[in-house]
């Protein structure tokens, strides 16, 4: 049988076939709405509903929790194919799946299982809220608190960038429940219906490259008085959670960055195939057609790295820690690279928000600074050659 180059990354003829379904899905159901929410600058939030109704949302959350059961790998695929149309709609399927499902199925209580059920069930967008102004790739200079009192715990502090804040349906903070200062202290909180708290005050959506669509709260905790039930897993162990979600949370920027990458790589060729300067299309200039080689190349190489590592864990390995970074800072910087190459190629149209590949530009950049910037990445890469 002839190996295609997916067979040699452990893809099987299912996932071949899941991928034409997102594919034609993401073409036919998204890409046509883009223009709207990119316009109005508004989060595509009905998305989620089109992607849950169609049975792609809880792609890798097993069927228990509400999700569709499948593998790692078509995690990846649902993530790259959606990120090559748009990536906010794969942003909240790679978070929901990725940090927020691997969490909750792994240390949440009984009910806060049942939370996560209804995350699928009923289409909920999701949030993570560990970053601060002061604690940043430096998360344990984190200074929100959690004290407890009684049956509950009560909730003060100032988070950043907490991505769909706004507008979710359940967050995940990150707070400091003893004052030693170490990794120790800090434990998860679950927030369903974080609107429903006085306290809980979503000061302003920061204004940022990927335009205002995005959503990107800044968050101030006020008082906020919290069960003691929503604590998630042990207390002390908030850390520790989060680096070990971040293996699948890394993945799916990974497969983010590939589908960002494609994205630019078909709408280049296009161009370059229908622009014709000095009597030829662009492409037959070596100044155009290298950059598209190029382009390609680097495609492929964080295609394999990242599928490798979905298979890895597919496979049954505990951990993925190292491929997980070495697949997010490859595949990130490379989508970088191509989308503004991909711009070069379009020229002045290129520049313009006619063409797709002005946003992918900006998308492309902020997957090189989330779950980790690079250089965090690249210390994580180094670090673990030693162990
Ligand atoms: C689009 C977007 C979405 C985000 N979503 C979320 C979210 O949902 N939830 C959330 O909690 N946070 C989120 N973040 C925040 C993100 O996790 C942080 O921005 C990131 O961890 C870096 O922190 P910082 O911005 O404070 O940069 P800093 O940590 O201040 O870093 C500044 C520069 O110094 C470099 N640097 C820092 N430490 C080192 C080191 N040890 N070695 C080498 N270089 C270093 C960094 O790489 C960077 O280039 C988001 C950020 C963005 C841009």
């Amino acid at each position: 049988m002839e190996l295609t180059m997916h067979d040699t990354i452990g893809l099987e003829p299912r996932h071949h076939d899941f991928r034409e379904r997102v594919r034609s899905f993401s073409e036919t159901e998204i890409e046509p709405a883009i223009e709207k929410y990119e316009e109005r600058g508004e989060f595509p939030t009905e998305l989620i509903d089109v992607l849950g109704d169609a049975g792609l949302y809880g792609i890798n959350v097993p069927e228990e929790f509400g999700g569709e059961g499948l593998d790692t790998r078509s995690f990846v695929i649902a993530v790259e194919e959606i990120s090559r149309v748009y990536k906010l709609p794969a942003g909240v399927l790679s978070l929901s799946c990725g940090l927020i499902g691997h969490t909750l199925q792994n240390v949440g209580t009984e009910r806060q299982k049942e939370w996560l059920r209804d995350i699928f069930t009923e289409n909920q967008i999701t949030a993570v809220s560990l970053t601060e102004p002061q604690a940043g790739s430096d998360a344990n200079a984190l200074e929100t608190t959690a004290e407890r009192d009684g049956d509950e715990y009560i909730l003060n502090g100032h988070k950043v960038w907490t991505t769909h804040g706004e507008i979710a349906d359940l967050i995940l903070v990150v707070a400091r429940t003893d004052d030693t200062g170490n990794h120790n202290d800090v434990s998860m909180f679950a927030i369903p219906d974080p609107q429903e708290y006085d306290g809980l005050k979503f000061i302003r959506n920061i204004p940022c490259m990927e335009g205002d669509a995005a959503v990107e709260s800044e968050v101030i905790y006020d008082d906020v008085r919290l069960p003691a039930e929503f604590l998630v897993g042990e207390e002390g162990k908030g850390f520790q959670y989060i680096m070990q979600a971040l293996d699948i949370g890394r993945i799916g920027v990974a497969a983010q960055a590939v589908g960002i990458t494609q994205g630019c790589l078909d709408a280049s060729t296009e161009y370059a195939d229908e622009r014709e300067q000095f009597g030829q299309p662009i492409r037959d200039f070596q100044g155009v057609s290298f950059k598209l080689a190029d382009m390609k190349m680097n495609l492929e190489a964080s295609r394999l790295l990242t599928y490798q590592t979905a298979a890895r864990l597919d496979g049954g390995a505990d951990s993925v820690t190292q491929e997980a970074s070495m697949a997010k800072t490859f595949a990130t910087d490379v989508a970088m690279d191509a989308a503004t190459e991909a711009v070069q190629i379009h020229g002045s149209r290129g520049y313009s928000t006619d063409y797709p590949v002005e946003r992918y530009m900006r998308e492309a950049k902020g997957t090189q600074i989330y779950e980790g910037t690079n250089e965090v990445n690249r210390t994580v890469i180094a670090r673990d050659l030693y162990e």
